[in-house]
């Protein structure tokens, strides 16, 4: 099946999937940031397209990664919730790419369990990964690295570039950052970021969850309780190199003293938590950020720019200090959407946008078609190049169906499944029997259900039924997820 050095295919387009864990959309400038700059990662903005609706199937870790490599939901690649494991016999993207003569590479986060397949070479952080001289996997042998591990991702990718690939084939390369996953770990060159002034705080920061049923009130994911001291920076972490750890005192140990002489609480204590959350979050993307524009930077020196399509995407969103969290999980809007911005020379119209329903459900069908490659029937997904080409076919989804599983676990969010439309979300915490309708024009914060309003009467019946013909087109067994116990999500390194 392959068709190395065909030269009907010597064309084909490379594919580079630049990858973050937990990079919130609030936190990208070509998203209107108002608390940080990107200006590496909007390149791919101005230079292509920006999506403003991407919603993920299922807003965490493991399952998202599944679902990008099968095109499939969680109930049919089999990874539900972090700490299951990917069958890696599956049909899968790089493996389909593969066998149609591209190169395939991945290097930084996977967190599926089990080792990669499809991938001529991978090069992966065990588990969650550390933010500091991180031990990896290189096609199955343990390797220690010393350094930022948000840098050290770019470095192997950058070498593989420069030495592994071969010029005559395509590629598919996945670069994978851990970053900014809690525990947010700065880099030694942004420790000292944003210490001149605070950050703004977002409007529902102390937001009393009056509108909404049990789960926003029994989640534990607030800025004010479940932060922990490891979290605030507190402790030092152990894995640090005596420069590291001397780099790391400094940025700390003054503003920890203030703190203790302060012995602040209430409001006060969650805004100063607030505080050290978010502007390590920022300077854990600002590593991010510059990374992005090194890729970009190599592939325009080398020419490859001009044939390479570039991806960039989050696993997920997530919450900065809105409703008073942090974290994702919810189909609320902050963890179901994604950034989502798509570079490709030639194709994508630069700086256009588009408002489409799309998801993480479709990248395996659109690296497919960007390759020429069939898309299986079995993929749940569409193929987004006609968006990217300007074009939106008639019969583009208007509804988008969302599952969250990982209960009962860390931050105890509920259950829960639901629709999306351009308008409406519908929400059923199944687990709980309760039931909330938002309406994302009049209520964009989320913050009053109107599933009980007699005026919103027709929207809730005509998503219910709609509720029920997505689960039926995708084939969601009735029963959700029986409870089980599994092993403990691991704790943050
Ligand atoms: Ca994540």
């Amino acid at each position: 099946m392959a068709v190395v050095n065909d030269p009907e295919t010597a064309d084909r387009p490379n594919i580079l999937f630049i990858f973050s864990d937990d990079h919130a959309y609030q936190a990208v400038g070509a998203y209107g940031s108002t608390i940080n700059r990107t200006p590496q990662i909007d390149r791919l903005a101005r230079e292509g397209m920006r999506f403003d609706a991407c919603l993920v199937t299922n807003s965490i870790c493991g399952p998202s990664r599944a679902t990008i490599l099968t095109g499939k939901y969680s109930h049919l690649n089999g990874f539900y919730q972090n700490g299951d494991r990917f069958d890696g016999s599956q049909t899968t993207v790089p493996k389909l790419l593969q066998e149609a003569g591209y190169q395939t590479a991945i290097f930084g986060k996977w967190h599926l369990e089990t080792d990669p397949t499809g991938f001529d070479t991978w090069h992966i952080l065990p588990g969650q990964g550390a933010y500091y001289n991180p031990p990896m996997i290189r096609n199955g042998e343990r390797v220690r690295h010393e350094g930022y591990t948000t840098d050290i991702i770019t470095d192997l990718t950058l070498d593989w570039l420069k030495s592994e690939r071969d010029p005559d084939r395509p590629f598919l390369l996945m670069a994978q950052h851990k970053a900014p996953h809690r525990n947010w770990q700065p880099g030694p060159k942004y420790l000292d970021a944003y210490k001149d002034a605070p950050v703004a705080e977002p409007p529902t920061l102390f937001d009393d969850y009056e509108g909404r049923g049990t789960p926003a009130r029994t989640q534990d994911m607030t800025i004010r309780d479940t932060l922990t001291p490891n979290d605030l920076k507190f402790t030092t972490p152990n894995n640090l190199t005596d420069d590291q750890l001397a780099q790391w005192n400094d940025a700390y140990a003054e503003e920890n003293a203030e703190f203790e002489r302060l012995g602040l609480s209430g409001d006060d204590l969650v805004r100063w938590k607030y505080q050290r959350y978010i502007k390590d979050y920022l300077r854990c993307i600002d590593s991010v950020d510059e990374n992005v524009g090194r890729l970009l930077d190599y592939l325009d020196e080398s020419g490859l720019a001009e044939n390479t399509i570039v991806l960039y995407a989050s696993d997920q969103g997530f919450y900065l200090g809105e409703h008073g969290w942090f974290d994702k999980r919810w189909m609320y809007e902050e963890s179901l959407r994604t950034p989502f911005l798509v570079r490709w020379p030639g194709v994508v119209e630069p700086g256009s946008t588009s408002d489409r329903l799309v998801s993480n459900l479709d990248f395996a069908e659109t690296f497919l078609d960007v390759a020429g490659v069939a898309i299986p029937e079995d993929m749940q997904g569409r193929s987004l190049v006609p968006l990217l080409k300007g074009e939106t076919p008639d019969d583009w989804r208007s509804s988008f169906y969302y599952h969250y599983y990982e209960f009962p676990a860390e931050h105890s969010v509920q259950r829960h499944h639901g629709v999306r439309t351009d308008r409406y979300k519908l929400i059923h915490f199944y687990s709980l029997g309760e039931w909330e309708l938002y309406d994302l024009l009049r209520d964009p914060h989320e913050l009053r259900s109107c599933y009980d309003d007699p005026q919103y009467a027709d929207v809730r019946e005509e998503l219910t039924a709609e509720l029920a013909r997505l689960r039926d087109e995708l084939a969601v067994p009735d029963d959700p997820r029986p409870n089980d116990v599994r092993r403990p999500i691991e704790t943050n390194p």
